[in-house]
């Protein structure tokens, strides 16, 4: 059999420009967190309208910083979804709080705000809301629950730069940010990529200089601001801290990636347009459900299967005929990391008691099981979505 070329499942888009901001940046004699990083906090925080924008080392450390940030302590409470790169639970469990695990709906893939509400209890201390691959959750919702039973909003927008939200009649950049914090990934799956890096917005200049402290050992004083002083500066170190600094190297490249955005989102949206018209007419498809309230980045484009086919099957034959696919987001509960004993089921408290697989988080099991995401990245041509389109036709048929 011929072979034939893969379409993978996403790909970054880096050319020379980004080269030479590294080597830029290399060349400066200044590589760890300094002004590159500064002026790529400037810009994000541009790009998104927030006042205050922190630069660290990855999504994940981002979350951890930011749930520290709002107060979460051992003991406490945080709710959010099981369904989601496990990156969401595991920041809750570092800082020794607990998830509490709350449905998605089934066609946004985001946590249902019914729920959201119910789950508050006398430990929450926060909500954890992802706009999952991108798509924005319902934040109005989740605002009102947050501001009424006094709780933190942290957004986990990891895949969601450049997508919009509408809140109060009005649309705003996801990031704005409308909770407390948000939190954005550079993990090369998504649209903006520095290797790895991430980036926490805030409103708040409290918040934010928490946050500056605790990427950097809890230090009083910056690097840079040390180097650049005429005065001997002694730091000290008034809370314990981390290491979560970007270098900045990474931001060179993030700035660079930065300025594509525009281009990116006009080229994805565009893209997903032809997807939903290429896929309309395959029976029992479901294509993605966008709410009136959210216009998504589409860092992902994904399709519920119909009825009553495997889930690897389908993907192993798409496989074979070229096309890379992945199933649907995971579950962190349904992994051995997320033993019963370690969350709680934020549908019915009494559910931690009984043991055994947990009722209450179908929906979520359910796309992890039935969907499939298929490719979409910028250099992904239209002869490419063709051949996808066919493919995944064929494949569903099986
Ligand atoms: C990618 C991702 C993260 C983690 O980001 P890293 O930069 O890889 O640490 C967290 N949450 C969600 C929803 C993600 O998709």
């Amino acid at each position: 059999m011929a072979v034939k070329t893969l379409i993978p499942i996403a790909r970054p888009v880096l050319d020379q420009a980004e080269v030479d901001a590294a080597a830029r940046a290399i060349l400066s004699g200044w590589v760890t967190q300094g002004p590159e990083v500064a002026a790529f906090e400037r810009e994000f925080a541009a790009a998104v309208g927030a006042p205050h924008a922190c630069a660290v080392s990855s999504g994940t450390t981002a979350l951890h910083a930011a749930l520290l940030a709002v107060g979460v302590q051992p003991g406490d409470e945080v709710i959010t979804a099981s369904h989601s790169f496990i990156a969401t639970a595991n920041a809750i469990r570092y800082c020794g709080a607990r998830p509490v695990f709350v449905d998605i709906q089934p066609d946004t893939f985001n946590m249902d705000p019914a729920i959201v509400d119910r789950a508050v209890g006398p430990k929450t201390r926060a909500i954890l809301a992802v706009h999952q691959v991108g798509l924005p959750c319902a934040i109005e919702r989740m605002l009102d629950i947050a501001r009424r039973r006094g709780v933190a909003l942290v957004e986990d927008a990891a895949c969601a730069i450049g997508s919009d939200v509408r809140v109060d009649a009005e649309w705003s950049p996801v990031g704005r940010p409308h909770g407390d914090v948000a939190c954005f990934s550079f993990h090369p799956r998504k649209l903006v990529t520095t290797g790895d890096g991430g980036m926490i917005t805030t409103r708040s200049a409290d918040l934010d200089a928490r946050l500056r402290a605790l990427r950097h050992h809890g230090m009083s004083v910056s690097d840079l601001a040390r180097h650049a002083s005429d005065r001997v500066t002694f730091e000290t170190y008034p809370t314990l801290g981390y290491n979560f600094r970007m270098t900045d190297v990474q931001a060179a490249v993030g700035r660079v990636q930065l300025a594509r955005v525009p281009a990116m989102l006009a080229r994805r949206r565009a893209q997903a347009a032809r997807y939903n018209s290429l896929l309309a007419s395959l029976a029992g498809v479901g294509l993605p459900a966008v709410p009136d309230y959210a216009r998504p980045n589409w860092q992902t484009y994904t399709v519920r299967l119909p009825e009553g086919r495997d889930q690897k099957a389908v993907m192993q034959a798409m496989l074979d005929a070229g096309v890379a696919t992945r199933r649907g987001v995971m579950c962190a509960h349904r992994e051995a990391a997320y033993p019963r004993e370690t969350w709680s089921c934020g549908a019915d408290r009494r559910c931690d008691a009984s043991g055994g697989p947990c009722p209450h988080l179908a929906h979520s099991e359910a796309a992890q099981d039935r969907t499939i995401a298929i490719p979409l990245f910028d250099g992904m041509t239209d002869d490419d979505q063709s051949r996808i389109a066919e493919a995944l036709a064929r494949s569903c048929r099986i």
